[in-house]
């Protein structure tokens, strides 16, 4: 079956309240949503980032798939990378065709009436998730609620962001960590993420304090840029340093498994799940687990068939807008989030997504 046609529209969605990390603000999050047809099927994908990436689809990417044979994954995936040589293989383009690579996955799975687990080779039914969010812009109360939500649906690991004001606030960041030590309840993993706001020797000093706290994750202790720091951190430090959540390619992720613990991949970022399932191979070469960042039930198929996967971020963020701009998001239970057994993903456009739609 030929592909046909492809359409891609955003959806804006505006957060409850404005928030932060340690080095970034927003107000809300814009999804990318990729349609591949072929004649009546339709395959669904997206990414998160900027409205922007609607324009590479259309200019770059549509060209390069439709009339090709909608199993060919491989021959749309190296057709669209190899057109955008000029324009940077990484950042925007790749997240524009991260989001293509699913609406391809999910459609091939269609055509064959199969789910995706099923199709990819699936290992596991249900996915362990980790709660995340712990913005440094809420309140403690907030966070005391967000974290018996993550206790309501069994989540057994937990993280929220540390590094606030660039590193300018080391005594609210190990307070809020204690804080989610004291309420998480027994047993419960901590983790933590930085998004690069520490300097090198401030996140040593920080990560022995959060050593003695018995956090088990330190992420982006510094940007995942300084790749030396990483490692420099990764041998000093007792929890886990991570990172990956921007890695655009197979070389990226391969640059980082030699300083890091765990890899995370993101699907809407590295390539869809084509990405996603070349970059977990790489970690496996290192001995590695990776995680999935954000977008849970995007990444409920792909995690479902991945051997060394240790869990998926179930990000505040994405957790709420999910169900609505998608009809079939899973739900979480018991800490897991189960895969589709349904055609494809399982994920199908909401009919009230038109009211998120932006330019
Ligand atoms: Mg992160």
């Amino acid at each position: 079956m030929k592909i046909t046609g492809v359409d891609v529209a955003a959806y804006k969605f505006p957060t409850p309240e404005p928030e932060a990390d340690g080095t970034l603000q927003w107000d809300a999050t814009t999804a990318v949503v990729a349609r591949v047809h072929a004649g009546e099927v339709t395959g669904v994908g997206w990414t998160y980032g900027s409205p922007a990436t609607t324009g590479i689809v259309q200019h770059h990417l549509v060209g390069q798939v439709v009339g090709k044979d909608a199993g060919d994954i491989t021959a749309c995936y190296e057709a669209m990378r190899r057109n955008c040589r000029n324009l940077g293989s990484k950042g925007l383009v790749m997240q524009a065709i991260s989001a293509v690579d699913v609406a391809l996955w999910d459609l091939k799975a269609r055509l064959h009436s199969m789910s995706l687990p099923a199709l990819l080779g699936s290992v596991r039914e249900g996915v362990p998730v980790y709660g995340s969010g712990g913005f440094t812009t809420m309140t403690d109360d907030q966070l005391a609620e967000q974290i018996a939500g993550w206790r309501d649906i069994g989540c057994t690991a937990m993280k929220i962001k540390v590094g606030e004001s660039w590193g300018g606030n080391v005594a609210r960041d190990l307070a809020r960590v204690r804080q989610l030590r004291e309420q998480s309840g027994e047993g419960v993993e901590i983790m933590v993420d930085a998004n690069g706001g520490y300097s090198r020797g401030q996140a040593l000093r920080v990560g022995v304090a959060l050593d003695e706290l018995g956090v088990v994750w330190f992420e982006e202790p510094v940007s995942s840029d300084d790749i030396d720091g990483l490692g420099v951190l990764r041998g000093e430090l007792r929890c886990d340093v991570t990172a990956g959540e921007y890695a655009a390619d197979v070389y990226e992720v391969e640059g980082l498994c030699g300083v890091l613990d765990c890899i995370q991949l993101d699907a809407t970022r590295c390539g869809g799940y084509t990405g996603f399932l070349r970059g977990a191979a790489i970690a496996a070469a290192h001995n590695l687990e990776v995680s999935a960042h954000c977008a849970p039930a995007l990444h409920a198929p792909v995690t479902a068939a991945t051997a060394n996967l240790r869990h998926i971020e179930f990000f505040a963020d994405h957790a709420r807008l999910e169900p609505q701009l998608f009809d079939g998001v899973p739900v979480v239970s018991d800490g897991l989030i189960r895969a589709n057994t349904t055609p494809g993903h399982g994920l199908a456009l909401s009919p009230d997504a038109d009211r998120w739609k932006t330019e």
